[in-house]
């Protein structure tokens, strides 16, 4: 029997999400013609925030996959009139307003390629050269928008590295915007707090900081940490989030001119060569970020390229900047036409790790909700049989075991298949809308896996632990959703499959 506090829960999500549904959903009472004429009818407030394109409409030749005019002229519906809407939209802004205020040459010069070594941590048993406290793992401080190519001490709050490396760094690229030590000013490497040039302590030029027996890797994390995911995929990220909710063009633009940048470098990155683990070579691969996080990455760049793309077409000043760049860098790929952008991002990012699923090899499922993602933003009408096949397929096997795919840790890595189910599941329904329901009829186990953890919560507080997550007697009230509000639509979706 459905234990009674999580049936509460259930109901109360099951209301929210039929609101959400009723305002949203392609079966929901906003019909396509009644969106554009609400759209419509917001032309002034609109207006203020896109360009004047909507006055000379330019004939797009290729579709978003997951996010078709019917989608976004909902969304638009309900950024003005729902109060959560609203407040997503704002946050988007202000997530996007740093990447909004800076020249399109610096979001091209913020791409680096693969010429510099990364890691993953300073030192995984590391101290602060300043303070000697412990400061391990992933304990240093990283905050690229206020201190750029510095980590801060959490204990002293000193910088590391101490000499300048973003002008070291400059110093070394050449006309393709790659690094040599052989170009680059060794002159720089010095401590530049005290401007002693014969100062070396906490000096680092991208090999890392020795001292004695032990070598932090400061710029090695840096690039990871701070200028690959706090710069360049959350700048992809926020400006894409931000179109979607605004549909600014300005924002896609943006998200574009880094996207293509990334391509130019993109098949080159390779953790296992590259890569700094556990203060060691690597062991394993991955594209900038080792293997796990990089299923998630390339998740997140086919998204952002889907939601964007169709701006190619309509914003001239996208090749007019790139191709001014590829002028300089002297690339193939000149950038002269929107279709030269578009296989740049298409072969270079999206088919280069759909061959290379080994650069992505994470928890399961997520590496195939990412190689999903990117077949499907590539060519949606002509994968579409075979990826319904191969996510039933994956759907199967990751249900085998009463709805779980056998991970143990009950509330936590065994509720990650059903999250990325539930990821795969949501994302598809925005290509059609009845997918959930198409699953479910090809895999009834489907069901099983968003049941399971309501028939085992013992007097509404308790799971029994297994393996490696939580502790003996743990207090745990709620359903465990991995994937958040995703988990709902799946809730709502076969209660109404199933009653
Ligand atoms: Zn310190």
């Amino acid at each position: 029997m459905m234990n009674v506090c999580i049936k509460s829960e259930i109901l109360v999500v099951m209301v929210m999400i039929l609101l959400f549904l009723v305002s949203c959903s392609d079966s929901g009472k906003l019909s396509e013609s009644e969106a554009e004429s609400s759209a419509s009818t917001q032309t002034e407030n609109l207006l203020i925030e896109t360009t004047n394109e909507a006055v000379k409409p330019v004939e797009v030749p290729i579709s978003s996959t997951f996010y078709s005019k019917k989608t976004m002229d909902t969304i638009r519906y309900n950024v003005i009139n729902l109060m959560e809407f609203k407040a997503a939209k704002n946050t988007a802004v202000k997530n996007a307003e740093y990447f909004m205020n800076l020249s399109y040459d610096e979001l091209w010069e913020m791409v680096f390629g693969p010429e510099l070594d990364r890691s993953w941590m300073v030192h995984s048993n590391g101290y602060c050269p300043k303070c000697k406290e412990p400061v391990i793992m992933y304990d240093w401080i990283i905050d690229p928008v206020n201190r750029p190519w510095k980590l801060e001490c959490p204990k002293c709050h000193d910088l590391f590295p101490k000499n300048d490396f973003g002008i070291y760094y400059k110093s070394g690229l050449d006309h393709e915007g790659r690094f040599s030590y052989d170009r680059a000013d060794s002159s720089l490497l010095f401590n530049a707090e005290t401007g002693d040039k014969n100062d070396k302590f906490g000096v680092d030029d991208g090999n890392g900081y020795v001292e004695g027996q032990m070598t932090f890797r400061f710029v090695q994390t840096y690039l990871v940490y701070g200028q690959w995911m706090k710069t360049i995929l959350a700048g992809i990220n926020s400006l894409s989030t931000a179109y979607i909710y605004t549909q600014d063009s300005e924002y896609a633009v943006r998200t574009l001119i880094l996207l293509d940048r990334l391509a130019d470098f993109w098949p080159e990155f390779d953790f296992a060569e590259q890569g700094w683990l556990y203060d060691a070579p690597a062991y394993c691969t991955g594209y900038i970020s080792y293997i796990i996080n990089s299923a998630f990455e390339c998740y997140d760049l086919a998204l952002a390229y889907d939601k964007t793309k169709e701006v190619l077409y309509t914003q001239p000043v996208i090749c007019e900047f790139l191709s001014s760049k590829a002028k300089i860098t002297e690339i193939d790929n000149q950038k002269e036409t929107p279709d030269d952008v578009k296989r740049n991002i298409d072969e270079r990012i999206l088919k280069d790790l759909i061959q290379h699923p080994e650069k992505l090899d994470s928890n399961p499922p997520y590496t195939d909700l990412a190689l999903f993602a990117a077949r499907a933003v590539l060519d949606w009408e002509g994968e579409r049989e075979s990826l319904e096949k191969d996510i039933e397929s994956i759907i199967e096997k990751n249900t085998q075991y009463d709805g779980l795919n056998g991970e143990s840790g009950l509330h936590g890595y065994a509720t990650m298949s059903k999250g990325a189910i539930a990821n795969i599941c949501n994302l598809f329904t925005l290509a059609d809308s009845d997918f959930i329901n198409k699953m479910f009829d090809r895999c009834p186990k489907l069901y099983d896996a968003y049941r399971f953890h309501i028939d085992l919560h013992c007097v509404g507080r308790y799971y029994p632990i297994i393996g490696d997550v939580g502790y003996f007697g743990e207090n745990y009230p709620s359903y465990p959703a991995s994937a958040g509000k995703e988990e709902i639509l799946m809730l709502y979706k076969l209660y109404e499959l199933t009653g």
